[in-house]
């Protein structure tokens, strides 16, 4: 189905075709004329379904069809500025030949330009729950006027939570409006949230519950937690990866691991909650351009990225909630792409691991870890007692293969022996 069958506007259907789509994705093609039609709707859609696109060209179109005053007719509410940030970009991409005036306020800068752009005028505002209220405490934006809200990544609000501040924000909108609420996954308290904002809502669900991309290859390698690193440097190299997002628990271990990689010859940036806007925003162009091969994230962070056809993902450490593992290799085999998603597990994450995949209903593939280098630590040389311990050497290195420092060497053999012929 075309896009121009969907009813939209002229203006947005150019826009579209400008952006190389050629046929709406199904979460596109199931929402936008229930949209249209005015109807609250809960949909099931991860990042990478083209979800956005969803709820931002139907409401785009809505703005267009009636006149505004100054006030925001319609806003987005999202758990991250980084989501913020992007469905902002995708709303001005869209709506480039409409006049509508596009804001985006989020935490973490300064709130002054934000004020004054609201002030300017505002059709469609995106933003996040704890700057929203911010700006309502000082009556900088009046949301009285919303007649279209979207909760965008509804399970991420909850688990960030923000549901607190989301019942605060419902308080400053007007009983008379159109909800939609999308969330990658279904908890209670989803359902409940959904009963209490939606009214009578089509319920649109592209992918059935809680499953994975089809997409996505997904490997499970068993390697031990001190050799991790080693293994994810090797499967880098050797494959010759050139753009991956790594995942792990915590912003230091982020940093520790970012620091590893780049002393392995492997041009690394991390990003989390405790850096800048400013040095996320240039971390991820550094990653988005080609500039840095692996892209060292927590969950947070990472969260509504988007990276077109991103071809790796790795779980360096395995999430606490399985959840976060469906919203993790969401990052890959994004809409018309294909990707491969790796997870490193440990012998104490073996019961995470099947947390998820009793979630996915599925068991995922363990596959045998190639021959790899482990390089002792640094600081091990000075310690009493440790095994003879180098620095690591590097040789003198060829543009595409790094030296490989020296040290003692793991593989299958040793791997099938740790862990029996087997999954345990
Ligand atoms: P989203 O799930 O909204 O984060 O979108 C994921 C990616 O898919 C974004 O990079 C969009 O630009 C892209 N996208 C959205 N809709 C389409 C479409 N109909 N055809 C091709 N790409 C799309």
């Amino acid at each position: 189905m075309p896009f121009t069958e969907l009813g939209l506007a002229p203006e947005l259907s150019r826009a579209v075709a400008e952006q190389g789509y050629e046929t709406p994705t199904p979460i596109q093609a199931r929402a936008i004329p229930a949209v249209i039609a005015g109807r609250d709707v809960l949909a099931g859609a991860q990042t990478g379904t083209g979800k956005t696109a969803a709820f931002v060209l139907p409401i785009l179109q809505a703005l267009s069809q009636s006149s505004g005053g100054h006030t925001p007719r319609a806003l987005v509410l999202t758990p991250t500025r980084e989501l913020a940030a992007q469905v902002a970009e995708s709303a001005r991409k869209y709506g480039r030949h409409l006049r509508t005036r596009i804001c985006v306020v989020f935490g973490g800068v300064s709130i002054n330009p934000q004020i004054d752009a609201l002030e300017a005028g505002c059709d469609l505002l995106v933003a996040t729950p704890g700057r929203l209220l911010d700006l309502a405490g000082q009556r900088a934006v009046d949301l009285r006027g919303v007649r279209h809200f979207v909760l965008d990544e509804a399970d991420r609000m909850l688990d960030m939570g923000f549901i607190h501040a989301i019942r605060q924000v419902l308080k400053l909108l007007p009983d008379r409006r159109q909800n939609l609420m999308f969330s990658a996954t279904y908890s209670d308290d989803i359902r409940d949230l959904a009963t209490r904002m939606l009214r009578d809502p089509v319920t649109v669900e592209v992918a059935p519950r809680n499953a994975t991309a089809d997409r996505v290859d997904q490997q499970v390698y068993r390697v031990p937690k001190e050799h991790k690193r080693h293994l994810l440097a090797h499967l880098i190299r050797d494959g010759g990866w050139h753009q991956v997002l790594v995942f792990t628990r915590t912003k230091h271990g982020a940093n520790r691991l970012a620091e590893q990689l780049a002393g392995a010859g492997i041009a690394t940036a991390a990003i989390h909650g405790n850096k800048s806007q400013n040095a996320r925003v240039r971390a991820l162009t550094e990653f988005k351009t080609g500039k840095t091969t692996a892209l060292v994230a927590t969950e947070v962070a990472a969260r509504g990225l988007d990276i077109k056809e991103l071809p790796f993902v790795v779980n360096y450490e395995l999430p606490n909630v399985p959840e976060d593992y469906v919203h993790r290799i969401g990052r890959t085999a994004r809409a018309g792409g294909a990707g491969r998603a790796i997870s490193l597990v440990a012998p104490d994450e073996a019961g995470l691991l099947k947390d998820i995949e009793r979630l996915l209903r599925r068991s995922l593939s363990v596959t045998a870890n190639p021959e790899f280098v482990v390089v002792p630590e640094q600081r091990a040389a000075h310690g009493s007692g440790a095994p003879a311990a180098r620095a690591p050497q590097p040789k003198p290195q060829s543009p595409r293969h790094p030296a490989r420092p020296s040290g003692r060497s793991f593989g299958a053999q040793r791997d099938r022996r740790r862990w029996g012929s087997s999954r345990g």
